[in-house]
């Protein structure tokens, strides 16, 4: 046992005071968006203010911009789609931010669930034009069920757009969520001229530079000067300022932490307008890291001794480094590289030597973490999402739930010679829940069923079988929609059913019965009324 191990089990330590402080300056967060709303916009508008990078796209590697250098992203690039997840850490003003990137597909979404378990804020980012769409909607309910405080940022101001009191309004009336603009735009989407402070009704102009360059460049206007420039503009924003004044939508701490109302705030990813303001909400409004309830529901000290929850596990994130990463969000404690965690799943120690901190293609070596902090443990093979670590003081944290599949299918290896491939593949697939993976006596290990929340999990693994493992498959799809956890017993009692089986998942050992429709398994479910069915959390 290291002596801070020790130190942070003794109250009112020099690590506890040190824990307690630097958990404080913590603001942990996932942008949660549509596709297309401007995630990765924003998450490089984000880095780049923190100066943490030098040139927007190092960051992302879509298509036309530089950066990523990993081989199974090369699918997400032709698709166009982010299919994995990184974590962003950068300091700024006194606080140290950890941002979470999500993938934008609803394909994805147990993927994003699991990140969406290890943050303390979420950032909703609507597209002006759109407001919320189906993604955002998804999204939002997770955060919702998750109790986790959202900031609003509506995006693309700079161009054609719906109203600002109009989107308040459908935020308000859609989602039951209190808007409360902090600041609020002169000009209409599109004609934006600039921001105006709601408490402090200071002014801010934004103007792009000449010369096709997207960054605008900020300056503080006085009011007199602007309301005499922009007479109309000046005067619209007066009396919707005003509305806003009468409706009381003011800033309540309470109602943003209990997740009943949300700051919003407008600006531009793409020309950096508003961003800063972004970040700033977050430092002053978002919660630090607070205890976390194990499985029994008590709290977790922060200065107890260090703990954490594996949230994501990936693989072959770089060709440089093929390897197996788990993330890691520290919740109490603090972490010092090389020290020894229990993995609460198995009893067995887990040595935390290979810990690095993952952008991208970037990876720095993590020398000291506290609770908030997200680090990637390296060739964890063991761990799972879900999985709790410790030191010293036992702790288990409730696990993430599985997502109810509706998608199934068959696989087997093309090749018999590859077999053993194809095996090994499929349970890596499986531990890092890629996707579910299920088993009968009836289909034999040959050929496991798969179980998906999104289709494109499918490519995702029939792309990584093939190029991480040499395992080429062949993928039958399935007839049935539908899945409900059972008894083992479900397993004889349902055998000889039509339109419906049960197999064994392999990650929990729960198993699970499939069926074609809602139709099958009423008639099913009254033939057997004594049989539980019971749903799992809907990804779609
Ligand atoms: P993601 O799918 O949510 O990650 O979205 P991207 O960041 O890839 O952005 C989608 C498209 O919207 C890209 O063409 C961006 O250049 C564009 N975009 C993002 N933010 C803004 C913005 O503030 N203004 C404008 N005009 N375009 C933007």
């Amino acid at each position: 046992m290291s002596t801070t191990e020790s130190d942070a089990r003794q109250p009112g330590s020099a690590t506890d005071a040190r824990v307690v402080g630097e958990t404080a300056r913590r603001r942990t967060f996932a942008v949660i968006s549509h596709p297309d709303a401007g995630k990765s916009t924003l998450t490089e508008a984000l880095a780049l203010h923190a100066e943490v990078i030098d040139s927007a796209g190092a960051v992302h590697g879509k298509s036309g911009r530089k950066g990523v250098t990993s081989d199974w992203m090369e699918m997400e690039r032709a698709r166009g789609i982010s299919v994995s997840s990184a974590v962003l850490q950068f300091a700024y003003r006194d606080c140290v931010i950890n941002l979470l990137d999500t993938p934008g597909h609803g394909d994805f979404s147990e993927d994003t669930y699991r990140v969406l378990a290890a943050v303390d804020a979420a950032v909703m980012l609507l597209d002006a034009a759109k407001g919320l769409e189906p993604q955002t909607l998804k999204l939002f309910d997770v955060c919702r069920s998750r109790g986790v405080p959202i900031v609003t940022f509506v995006n693309k101001w700079d161009r054609p757009g719906r109203e600002a009191l109009e989107l308040l309004d459908e935020v308000e009336q859609t989602i039951g969520l209190r808007p409360m603009p902090l600041t609020w735009p002169l000009g209409i989407a599109g004609q934006f001229k600039g921001l105006i402070e709601r408490t402090t009704g200071e002014y801010t102009a934004f103007t792009r530079a000449a010369g096709g360059a997207t960054k605008a460049t900020a300056h503080v206007v006085d009011a007199e000067t602007i309301a005499a420039q922009e007479p109309e503009y000046w005067q619209n924003a007066q009396d919707e300022l005003g509305l806003l004044d009468e409706i009381g939508a003011g800033f309540d701490e309470e109602g943003f932490r209990s997740g009943k109302a949300t700051p919003v705030l407008f600006g531009s990813a793409l020309s950096n307008i508003g961003v800063a303001r972004l970040l700033d909400s977050l430092v002053d409004l978002a919660p630090p890291p607070a205890p976390r309830p194990d499985v029994k529901g008590d709290d977790r000290p922060l200065e107890a001794p260090t703990s954490g929850l594996i949230f994501k596990v990936q693989a072959g994130m770089d060709k440089a480094h093929r390897d197996r990463m788990a993330f890691l969000r520290i919740c109490s404690g603090r972490f010092e590289r090389g020290m020894v965690l229990t993995h609460a799943a198995t009893g067995k120690p887990f040595a935390t030597k290979y810990a690095q901190s993952v952008f991208g293609a970037e990876r720095k070596t993590v020398e000291e973490a506290f609770p908030g902090d997200i680090v990637g443990l390296v060739n964890a093979t063991a761990l799972r999402p879900g999985d709790t670590l410790y030191a010293a003081d036992p702790v288990e944290f409730p696990s993430i739930p599985a997502f109810a599949p509706e998608h199934f299918a068959v696989i087997r290896a093309k090749d018999a010679g590859k077999y053993k491939q194809f095996r090994k593949g499929i349970e890596q697939l499986g531990n890092e829940a890629v996707i579910q993976i299920l088993r009968s006596d009836l289909r034999g290990d040959q050929a496991p069923v798969l179980a998906a929340v999104g289709p494109l999990q499918f490519d995702v693994v029939t792309t990584r079988l093939e190029t991480e493992f040499n395992a080429p498959v062949t993928l039958d799809r399935l007839p049935y929609q539908i899945a409900r956890l059972v008894d083992p017993e479900a397993v004889e009692a349902l055998a000889g059913q039509s339109e419906c089986e049960v197999l064994r998942r392999a990650s929990d050992g729960e198993h699970l019965a499939l069926f074609t429709n809602k139709w099958r398994m009423d008639i099913i479910q009254r033939k057997f009324p004594d049989m539980r069915f019971e749903a799992m959390p809907a990804g779609s």
